[in-house]
């Protein structure tokens, strides 16, 4: 494997060509979090500009994530004039750790207005270079975080970071309570399973809709669904067989541990997963991959959609968010070991996450919310929206044990036998799986399954981290005053189970015993992106968060009003997109319809008495959808002016959400009805089966 990695300035590439003490002081910064020094910056940036332009660089850029949610950069070349009239290539220590991008361009939610547009960027030195390539144009991408001249974030990494050293400082508060002396820090790990959509480009250009939004507006039910139940895991055709291996190129290239990939359960869906990797890198390597299978897609005649749900009546796209905690030793926190009852530092940072989970589960939800998937939770595909942790039954067990005080046994794992004598004795795992949970422990992490497929994992892994961090830290609080720290635990660990196991549910999260089952708990069951984003703003947020260094209250308001507004501005997109096209496309089809209809009936009529029946009850069909097309336009064309007019963000979101949102799902209504009506020869869209299953 040649290629892995190649094109990364890593930790190889760095021991190779750093000077020793350079290498050394970097790398303390990177593994310990200790300060940078500038000295050591000048030295790392020639070192970098050099390997880049061997490589064949000519630009390098800050790579950042702004509140968009995607990645942002501006290209500056090396190039530097000399004063008689050549030029040299020249990179320096103040240009690798600082930037100054504009600010009031990106969302900001206030916190910048034009007239002091200054912000800055700044080095990640966690998350290694890199260069990409566009076609001959090679770029050495660097990765910074983005705030604002005031010092506010104003972009992902940074309260992602952030996150990352509260989760550190008081897990390791733990692990010294049960004498790691040696652990110096802690570091979540993730591996984020990305879901998507492949079509034929040829389609998509043909959809307004599709350009427009990333997802389908209108589109008759096709006669073939995902009920065959034909698709996941089927064998890959050529085509996307080609595809993939090209973007498994792309991402080794960066380094990034592409592993597995398979065939979803909706017809042209499908998922990469990357081996894990300490977050804020697997969070840089999502965006990249989302990148890369956009930009591969193209070069192979097709488009990737990311949407959550780019296609009604089959199932949408998201991502898995396992997350589990390592430490710098490589030993794996979440990891029960084969007799877990045993293990009260695996119980200690179990009761962790079951506490933050329930005590903030509103939090998480906001986390994974956004206008896509609105359309995903709590159908009857993705998770419910309701959070629950599933923990299977050995743990579920233990947790009951421990709610009644003590601690004698765990179940064990079985062997199975599969009938036949050539196949191997498989080992089987202590638990089943559930794919219904919305958050379930898998063997040693926990996997958040709410997460929406476009949406950056930054956001969920913020809200986990700094939940877990606040859950540890009143655990340490306590425990660090305890007398007898084994009966102290006990207790605590006790109560914590008592308390929080309404959190714990390992049944069917699909069903409707579940959502009343879950009330009666008192568990949230928050249906949308306009009722969920609220969360980050109540007075137990900006406690949270503020207490540990993550986001201040006024960063909070501005995501706040940023989310809101995007969601407004997503809904607001999605219904003019939809007038345009029902005016200029659809409504012309129909009446071109009409108009057929009738002089074919008058042509008919005028020589021959032959029936004309069929033709009328069409033509009358088609007439009276046409009706209901024209009606709810006129409905959807109003509400969407009511909307525009409105000033404050969460009152314009649930009228976005109730009255423009309810009179786009009219007006499709109407269009699906008449697509089935029309002459596919008139009809200006491609069609579901096409697009599903014509690649
Ligand atoms: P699934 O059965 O849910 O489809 P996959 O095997 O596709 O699971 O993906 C599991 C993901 O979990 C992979 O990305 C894997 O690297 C990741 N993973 C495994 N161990 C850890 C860990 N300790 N921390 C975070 N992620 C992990
Ligand atoms: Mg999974």
């Amino acid at each position: 494997m040649k290629i892995f990695g190649m094109n990364v300035f890593n930790d190889s590439v760095m021991r190779e060509r750093l000077p020793k003490n350079i290498y050394k002081s970097l790398k303390n910064t990177i593994d310990n979090g200790l300060p940078l020094e500038p000295s050591v910056a000048e030295v790392v940036a020639s070192a970098m500009k050099d390997w880049a332009i061997e490589k064949g660089a000519t630009h390098y850029t800050h790579w950042f994530q702004p509140l968009t949610g995607l990645t942002a950069e501006k290209h500056d070349s090396f190039i530097a004039p000399t004063n008689d009239g050549r030029v040299i290539m020249e990179f320096s220590g103040k240009e690798l750790i600082k930037g100054e991008p504009d600010a009031s361009s990106f969302p900001n939610g206030g916190i910048r207005s034009t007239f002091e547009a200054r912000g800055y960027t700044a080095w990640d030195c966690t998350s290694p270079a890199f260069l990409r390539e566009e076609g001959t144009n090679i770029v050495l991408c660097i990765p910074t975080a983005f705030c604002a001249y005031t010092g506010e974030a104003l972009d992902n990494k940074t309260p992602l970071l952030r996150s990352m050293e509260a989760l550190s400082k008081q897990a390791v508060r733990i692990l010294r309570l049960f004498g790691d002396e040696e652990t110096t820090r802690i570091s979540s790990t993730v591996g984020p399973e990305q879901e998507y959509f492949l079509i034929d480009k040829a389609y998509y250009e043909n959809r307004m809709d599709l350009v427009l939004t990333g997802r389908t507006l209108f589109g008759a039910k096709p006669p073939k669904g995902q009920e065959m139940e034909d698709q996941y895991f089927g064998s890959i055709n050529e085509r996307v067989s080609a595809f993939m291996h090209d973007v498994n190129v792309e991402a080794w290239k960066l380094g990034i541990a592409a592993k597995t990939q398979h065939k979803e359960v909706a017809p042209g869906q499908y998922e990469i997963a990357p081996i894990f990797s300490v977050t804020n890198v697997a969070t840089d390597h999502n965006q990249l991959i989302m990148d890369i299978l956009k930009k591969v897609a193209n070069r192979h005649g097709l488009v990737c959609l990311l949407h959550e749900k780019p296609f009604a009546g089959v199932n949408g796209s998201g991502k898995h968010n396992n997350w589990a905690l390592g430490t710098n030793s490589g030993k794996n926190l979440l990891d029960p070991g084969r007799t877990p009852h045993e293990n009260a530092q695996f119980l200690t940072f179990l009761c962790a996450v079951l506490k933050a989970v329930d005590e903030h589960a509103d939090l998480l939800r906001a986390s994974a919310a956004n206008p896509g998937n609105d359309h995903r939770l709590g159908a009857n595909e993705a998770p419910p929206a309701i959070i629950s942790v599933f923990l299977g039954d050995q743990l579920s067990d233990i947790l009951a044990q421990l709610q009644n005080g003590g601690l004698t046994h765990s179940i064990a794992e079985s062997r199975m036998n599969i009938g036949a004598s050539t196949l191997p004795v498989l080992r089987k795992d202590s638990t089943d799986r559930n794919r219904t949970s919305p958050f379930a422990f898998t063997g040693n992490k926990f996997e958040f399954r709410m997460v929406p497929s476009s949406l950056s994992i930054a956001g969920p892994n913020i809200v986990l981290n700094s939940i877990v961090a606040e859950a540890l830290c009143q655990m340490a609080d306590r425990l660090e005053q305890a007398e007898d720290f084994n009966a102290d635990l006990q207790k605590l660990l006790k109560e914590i189970a008592v308390k929080h196991s309404r959190i714990v549910f390992d049944g069917n999260n699909y069903s409707d015993e579940w959502v009343e089952e879950a009330e009666r708990r008192g568990l949230p069951n928050i249906r949308s992106t306009v009722d969920a984003t609220p969360a980050w703003v109540t007075e137990k947020a900006v406690a949270l968060f503020e207490k540990h260094g993550v986001l201040s209250g006024t960063e909070l308001h501005s995501r706040y009003e940023i989310l809101l507004e995007q969601y407004n501005k997503i809904i607001n997109i999605e219904a003019q997109t939809m007038l345009y096209m029902v005016k200029r496309q659809i409504m012309p089809a129909g009446l071109k319809m009409i108009q057929n209809l009738a002089t074919g009936i008058g042509a008919v009529k005028a020589v021959s008495g032959a029936l004309v029946s069929v033709q009328e009850r069409l033509l009358n069909q088609v007439s009276s959808v046409m009706v209901a097309v024209d009606e709810t336009l006129q409905v959807l064309e109003g509400k969407t002016n009511e909307a525009l007019a409105m000033s404050e963000v969460f009152e314009q979101g649930v009228f976005y959400r109730d009255e423009v949102f309810t009179a786009m799902n009219a007006l499709r209504g109407a269009v699906d009805q008449l697509e089935e009506l029309v002459d596919k020869e008139y009809w200006p869209l491609p069609s579901y089966a096409e697009m599903l299953f014509k690649l």
